[in-house]
């Protein structure tokens, strides 16, 4: 399937976007969305130079949690969450990309404070308010984030985003660029050091040359290095 030559070209990809927008190469994180993936061809991506695994879906997480299958990489959790799963992935992943609502960040933070850690999030914004997706709408993303920055047991990192499939080259470039801008506003109305909004996650494998040119700190691919996958929903787990 030619995993090695895919991560070659997709970091090529990313250095050369990354280069074209005057930003340093190495301020972008190559995730491999790994949904649907095997624990060996996780192994084999980790070997041919996969430092971040993302997970979808609590079980996928799991059974490879159970196999070691990240040993030698990070593992995120990039899918939709619920509530009373949560306590299979906080403190078990480095940092969630997907926390959607104000009852998912407090339950995280219960979590995390009764495990006595913290565990690192992003904000998920749904820019184009679409219903199949989830995330905060933009106007309510800052309350999120207050909320956030006064609760123990969770550490604000960032925001993220999925936007609708782009059907064409600079097509979602707006979408990504209204999250950079986004993320400037938070950082401007909220300072306390229990957040620190430096995360962009956003760009996959249709998109993440825009992704980069807004100022993604973290594209998501799956397709472009494992080739395509069985349709399945964002929201599914
Ligand atoms: C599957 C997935 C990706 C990667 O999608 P591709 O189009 O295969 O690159 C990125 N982010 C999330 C949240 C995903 O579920």
């Amino acid at each position: 399937m030619g995993l090695k030559e895919n991560i070659k070209k997709v970091r090529a990809g990313i250095d050369a976007a990354a280069r074209a927008a005057g930003r340093d190469p190495a301020g972008v994180t190559l995730l491999a969305a790994t949904k649907t993936q095997s624990s060996d061809t996780i192994r084999a991506a980790i070997a041919a130079g996969v430092t971040v695994c993302g997970e979808n879906r609590v079980q996928e997480l799991m059974a490879h949690l159970e196999d070691n299958a990240y040993e030698g990489a990070q593992v995120h959790f990039i899918g939709h969450l619920q509530t009373n799963k949560v306590k299979y992935v906080v403190g078990r992943v480095e940092l969630i990309h997907s926390v959607s609502s104000e009852k998912l960040l407090r339950a995280i933070a219960a979590q995390a404070d009764r495990l006595g850690l913290v565990q690192d999030l992003l904000l998920e914004v749904n820019l184009a308010g679409e219903a199949s997706k989830s995330g905060f709408a933009p106007t309510d993303v800052t309350d999120a984030a207050r909320l956030a920055a006064s609760l123990n047991g969770v550490r604000l990192r960032g925001l993220m985003c999925i936007p609708p499939a782009a059907q064409a080259p600079g097509e979602n470039f707006p979408y990504f660029e209204s999250l950079r801008r986004l993320a400037v506003d938070i950082r401007q109305k909220i300072v306390d050091n229990n957040i620190d909004i430096d995360l962009l996650s956003m760009g996959m494998s249709g998109d993440y040359f825009d992704a980069v040119a807004a100022g993604s700190t973290c594209v998501r691919v799956g397709s472009a290095l494992f080739g395509p996958r069985a349709p399945m929903a964002f929201t599914h787990d």
